[in-house]
């Protein structure tokens, strides 16, 4: 594989990556997971969305709720790569795996890699549950409302439109 180097615009790759926190310092936590994206030499950052609070769904009840966003990159990566840069991430910020659904410093979702499908349990391209999270769809339509999703062949915009209004989403402003 050939590395590029961080400052040639042409890294190969387009990648969307959701990020969410809904323990400690939840802006914080999101902040580092971008620096330590930034930081990966074959990482290049794009657009970062606004930030919104939602409410936690599904779960341990009465846990805290989220702030999500939405981020663009360009990479040398792999899909598979990529996805392992994050989940080193997450052990970094200390996300521990005990509950499902629970509540985490910090989660790093794959939405999408260029135009790739894949469907392994390890790694499903596009993200599988992105198209109906209003948490997910909102910030990306917000960067990149021309995305088409490789499988439903629908712009970012158009899917969060199927969403319909939701009140619970806001911009955070913790
Ligand atoms: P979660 O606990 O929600 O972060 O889910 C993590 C698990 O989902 C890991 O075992 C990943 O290998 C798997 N996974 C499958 N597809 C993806 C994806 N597109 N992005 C992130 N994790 C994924």
């Amino acid at each position: 594989m050939v590395t590029k180097s961080k400052n040639d615009s042409s890294l190969p790759h387009q990648a969307f990556i959701a990020l969410g926190s809904n323990l400690g310092r939840r802006k914080k936590n999101i902040t580092a997971a971008l620096g330590a994206l930034e930081s990966t030499r074959e990482i290049e950052i794009g657009a970062i969305s606004p930030l919104y609070e939602t409410d936690a769904e599904g779960g341990p009840e009465g846990q805290p709720a989220f702030i999500n966003g939405v981020v663009s990159v360009r990479t040398s990566l792999s899909p598979e790569r990529l996805l392992s840069v994050c989940q080193r991430i997450e052990s970094l910020l200390g996300r521990t795996r005990d509950i499902q659904w629970g509540p985490r410093t910090i989660d790093l979702d794959l939405l999408a890699f260029d135009d790739e499908i894949a469907s392994e349990p390890e790694l499903t391209l596009p993200h599988p549950m992105m198209h109906e999270r209003g948490f997910v769809m909102k910030p990306l339509a917000d960067i990149a409302p021309n995305w088409v999703h490789p499988i439903l062949q629908q712009t970012a915009a158009s899917l969060l439109a199927g969403l319909g209004e939701r009140d619970w989403i806001h911009e955070s402003d913790e």
